[in-house]
């Protein structure tokens, strides 16, 4: 499942605005501040990004780590990743809201059968 139908989730449950907050940050995008090389899409957890992964292809500089933990319309995320693709663990918690008022939690379990194999009831 990708943010995009995520969203489309918490748009139906909490009406247009609603955000999805994640447990992590997740590396967006890196941008060479030295040779401007353009702008490379990342779609990590931050954690899993290494050192070498920071250093720009074109002159070897370190790159600006754009990062961010929140997926909304027109955001910084790329709405058609999904969250195991950008190594968000399986049973993380994905929050949902709009405005701190309406929230809710879902565990993010859909990896769960092929996770647990033959556990999963
Ligand atoms: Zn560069």
């Amino acid at each position: 499942m990708t943010f995009a139908e995520l969203l489309d989730r918490a748009e139906k449950r909490f009406g247009a605005g609603a955000v999805l907050d994640l447990s992590r940050d997740v590396v967006v995008s890196l941008t060479c501040p030295s040779c401007g090389a353009a702008t490379a899409p990342a779609g990590r957890v931050l954690g899993g990004v290494r050192e070498r992964d920071a250093a720009c292809p074109a002159c070897g500089a370190h790159r600006i780590v754009d990062v961010t933990a929140s997926v909304t319309r027109g955001g910084a995320m790329d709405l058609s990743w999904t969250p195991a693709q950008v190594g968000l663990p399986p049973f993380d918690l994905i929050v949902a809201r709009r405005g701190l008022d309406a929230q809710e939690g879902w565990l993010f379990d859909g990896d769960a059968p092929r996770v647990l194999g033959e556990l999963h009831p």
